[in-house]
């Protein structure tokens, strides 16, 4: 059914956000309600990662929202032909290897990203070769080509009991260099896990959003809101990609769907009352309109610059070109048959283990 502009500026209002002024409404009101309309109108699947600020993550329905790699799952139960993804290309490309025959869309092809721009194919091969026959775990946030020379892929969610599925006493895990250091901790000396930097030359990543994040000040927030160590309903949640010293000093650590579905549970037994996250600001903002009576510290300014490129006027860019049936080659992600077809195989190994 159509959206109306009403109905639209209706439910902008209705949306428990204080960060949403009338001025704001008026002013994004009517994108929204073009944006919505032309969406419904070609069965467009729009695909809204967790840190997408809040008017652009709302023009995706509840299944719609996620990770990177939920989404992706979820595109490839979509019948539509066109699918835009409102994050970054790599998280777009996942979307284009799990769903090969669909036009996969990014509203901004030049956005990158610190972990997945500064490691690639070249630095899986020269791990490779400095330890050979030991399999090799790359995270999702990569690029294919680097994901094509991998033997199992893993997510936030999964980083744990990917690697203990995985055959020896070692494995080789690319290329956040903290995520590695947490999974070692986490894998409690069952396996030995080799990383870029460790033991030789290769360069590895880190995300620039969850480095910002120090122990001085997870212990100063805590302070600030009143968010004691081991409180039993205030919670200090931590991403994955932040420094092994911040996880441990959290309540909580996890992938962002893991986060959000800690605090669903949390909500329906009625133990949260305040938490913080350190994590990207937008993925705050989107869980503090879904759960209005958990109060959300936050006096945040940790932004991702890569995911904030995706904006609304982008996006009605890309639906008013599909609807006149323009190129749509500015906007479209496009991968070889080759590189779909062995970027897919430690994406499908990885998702073999959940089914
Ligand atoms: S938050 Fe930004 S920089 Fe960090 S992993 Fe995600 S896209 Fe990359």
């Amino acid at each position: 059914m159509n959206p109306s502009l009403e109905g639209v500026k209706n439910s902008l209002y209705s949306r428990k956000d204080p960060n949403l002024t009338a001025i704001d409404i008026e002013a994004h009101a009517e994108i929204i309600y073009n944006i919505l309309k032309l969406k419904t109108k070609h069965n467009v699947s729009m695909l809204g990662h967790n840190y997408m600020e809040p008017l652009v993550f709302g023009l995706s329905n509840s299944k719609e929202q996620g990770d990177s790699l939920g989404l992706s799952i979820e595109a490839s139960k979509t019948d539509s032909d066109y699918i835009i993804f409102n994050g970054v290309p790599f998280m777009a490309e996942t979307a284009k290897i799990m769903n090969p025959k669909k036009t996969v869309l990014v509203a901004d092809k030049s956005a990158g990203c610190s972990l997945a721009d500064n490691f690639g194919a070249d630095e899986v091969k020269a791990l490779k070769e400095k330890h050979p026959n030991i399999p090799v775990m790359i995270y999702i946030n990569s690029y294919a080509d680097a994901k094509a020379e991998c033997d199992i892929c893993c997510t936030s969610a999964n980083a744990a009991e990917v690697a203990e599925s995985m055959p020896g006493d070692e494995i080789i895990f690319v290329p956040d260099i903290y995520f590695a250091e947490n999974l070692e901790r986490e894998l409690k000396g069952k396996k030995k896990v080799i990383y870029p930097g460790k033991n030789n030359s290769v360069k590895g990543a880190i995300c620039e959003v969850h480095e910002q994040f120090t122990l001085d000040d997870i212990l100063a927030i805590r302070k600030s809101f009143d968010i004691p160590k081991g409180h039993p309903n205030r919670m200090m949640y931590v991403h994955w990609e932040c420094k092994p010293e911040v996880l441990e000093e959290s309540d909580y650590y996890g992938s962002t769907s893991q986060i959000r579905l800690n605090i669903a549970n949390r909500v329906k037994e009625g133990t949260i009352e305040r938490v913080f996250i350190a994590s990207e600001c937008e993925l705050t903002s989107n869980l503090a309109q879904e759960f209005p009576t958990v109060q959300f510290s936050t006096a945040c300014s940790v932004r991702c610059s890569h995911m904030a490129k995706v904006s609304l006027f982008k996006i009605l860019r890309i639906l008013e070109a599909i609807d006149s049936g323009k190129d749509l080659s500015e906007w479209e992600v496009t991968l070889s048959p080759e590189t779909i077809s062995t970027a897919k195989r430690p994406i499908e190994r990885m998702l073999s283990l959940s089914s």
